[in-house]
């Protein structure tokens, strides 16, 4: 499956905000962006001085590809949530949102289970959670209202979970999500709204940019 191999803190300095994708990292000072604000590269430093308004297009291309970086999703699958989203009543840029948020791996890091959505999938992928009792290990699996995700029983007692769980306290539950604590398990309530979104993203110019 591919995925991006590059260093992960300069997407944040490329589109010039946190976007939280190394779990504990990004809130210490050892984050890049926080010591390094400029766009990567040899000339980073200076284009932020020499910065002229983008264009409509460009702006829209990095809205994209902010939503992209964010849930750590290729451009061609992007492009197939897109079309999906396009498929279904509604509004289609609130459909892609929807659909972003309610992926597994999303769920998994929304519920306090893991420390980012890169670690969400990697967890996911080797096995470590169920749905409906049943072992998931395809990070795109979308839940449905009524669903309830857990960590397996055996993995449990993993030491990335021990740890895990001592810090779950410290992690809030969006409102369409409830978490239990003792069973490490969390039950999809609804589908997510446009308020329970962590992240600041334009839908809109997302829309404009494959409407081109
Ligand atoms: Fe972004 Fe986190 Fe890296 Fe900071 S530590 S630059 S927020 S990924």
């Amino acid at each position: 499956m591919a995925r991006y191999k590059d260093a992960v803190c300069s997407l944040c300095r490329r589109e010039g905000e946190k976007l939280f994708l190394k779990g504990e990292r990004c809130y210490s000072t050892k984050c890049a962006f926080e010591r390094k604000p400029y766009p990567p590269g040899l000339h980073g430093k200076q284009a932020q001085f020499r910065r002229k308004k983008d264009s409509d297009y460009a702006m829209q291309l990095r809205a994209k590809q902010k939503a992209r970086r964010v849930y750590g999703i290729m451009e061609r699958q992007f492009r197939r949530y897109f079309r999906e989203a396009e498929r279904h009543r509604g509004m289609t840029g609130l459909n892609l949102l929807i659909a972003l948020e309610s992926r597994l791996d999303n769920v998994v890091y929304r519920l306090g289970f893991a420390l980012s959505r890169a670690h969400a999938r990697q967890l996911v992928r080797h096995g470590h959670f169920q749905v409906n009792g049943e072992k998931v290990d395809i990070p795109s699996y979308l839940v449905q209202p009524g669903d309830v995700v857990a960590v397996a029983p055996e993995s449990r007692y993993k030491a990335v979970f021990k740890e895990i769980a001592q810090n779950l306290a410290h992690r809030a539950v969006p409102s369409w999500l409830s978490r239990d604590d003792e069973t490490m398990s969390g039950r999809v309530l609804a589908s997510p709204t446009r308020e329970d979104m962590d992240v600041s993203l334009s839908e809109q110019l997302i829309v404009e940019y494959y409407s081109r």
